[in-house]
């Protein structure tokens, strides 16, 4: 559904980005592994195109969306984001900041949206804080409503950037259980995390990033018990 052709980035001098190739399939679970400062995050937003590339394809049902007249407002609403702080709407409550893009963006009703957001609030577990503002509800809760926010536009696939580690630890499970159902749901996700449990347990691929490079790519037991190159090593080793 997506696929990466010698993508490039540099800010100024500073190339992050060099010679990135990936491939991903509808309903594949991709997590990006790598240590700070490997280019995580920039590949992730040049997905999005919150980060424009400087050179490269960047390929979306075989289309490729650098070129001018490709309608970038569509593929926004089919590529979702989850960010590592969340993003929500501080002074909208967790039902509006789930209704308000579908209204803006997707036009769709103020009724539907709601039913939609209700759907999406009860797969989170969070239909009982409808009317809550961001504010008054925990780290955990709010990650869980920019999922629900995310799912809202009936994406085609979902980019998360480090969806857990601004919580505190006790909270980190309750999202990745949500993850873990979309993913299991069939959901086509692509995340930069540093939950190697999750890496391992739940994705159907892992690329390990270094210094702007995929470096590998593989399934979770070819990174995890055979990594080739000695750097992925001794990052595993970290974590160990
Ligand atoms: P982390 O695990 O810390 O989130 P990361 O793998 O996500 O790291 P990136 O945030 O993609 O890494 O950063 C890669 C490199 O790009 C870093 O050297 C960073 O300083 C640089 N960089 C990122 N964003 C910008 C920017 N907007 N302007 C200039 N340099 C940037
Ligand atoms: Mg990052």
């Amino acid at each position: 559904i997506i696929k990466v052709e010698n993508l490039e980035k540099k800010f100024g001098e500073n190339l992050v980005l060099k010679d990135i190739n990936m491939e991903v399939s509808k309903g594949e679970v991709v997590t990006i592994i790598g240590s700070s400062g490997s280019g995580k995050s920039t590949l992730l937003r040049c997905l999005n195109l919150l980060e424009e590339p400087t050179s490269g394809k960047i390929l979306y049902k075989n289309e490729n969306i650098l070129e001018k007249h490709f309608d970038l407002r569509a593929y926004r609403t089919k590529v979702g984001m989850v960010f590592q702080n969340f993003n929500l709407f501080e002074n909208k409550t967790v039902l509006e900041n789930c209704t308000l893009s579908q209204e803006k963006v997707l036009k769709t009703s103020k009724s539907d949206a709601e039913a939609k957001a209700r759907k999406y609030l009860e797969l989170v577990e969070m239909a009982q804080y409808i009317n809550a503002k961001p504010s008054q509800i925990s780290g955990g809760q709010k990650q869980r409503v920019a999922i629900a926010r995310a799912l809202c536009m009936d994406p085609e696939v979902l980019l998360f950037d480090e969806p857990t580690s601004a919580l505190d630890p006790e909270m980190v499970g309750e999202v990745l259980r949500v993850m873990t159902k979309l993913a299991e749901e069939g959901m086509t996700m692509i995340v930069v995390t540093h939950e190697m449990d999750f890496a391992r347990e739940v994705s159907t691929r892992v690329l390990f990033m270094n210094e702007g490079i995929i470096l590998e790519d593989g399934t979770p037991e070819e990174i995890f018990t055979n990594p080739k190159n000695q750097r992925t090593k001794d990052f595993l080793k970290r974590y160990r």
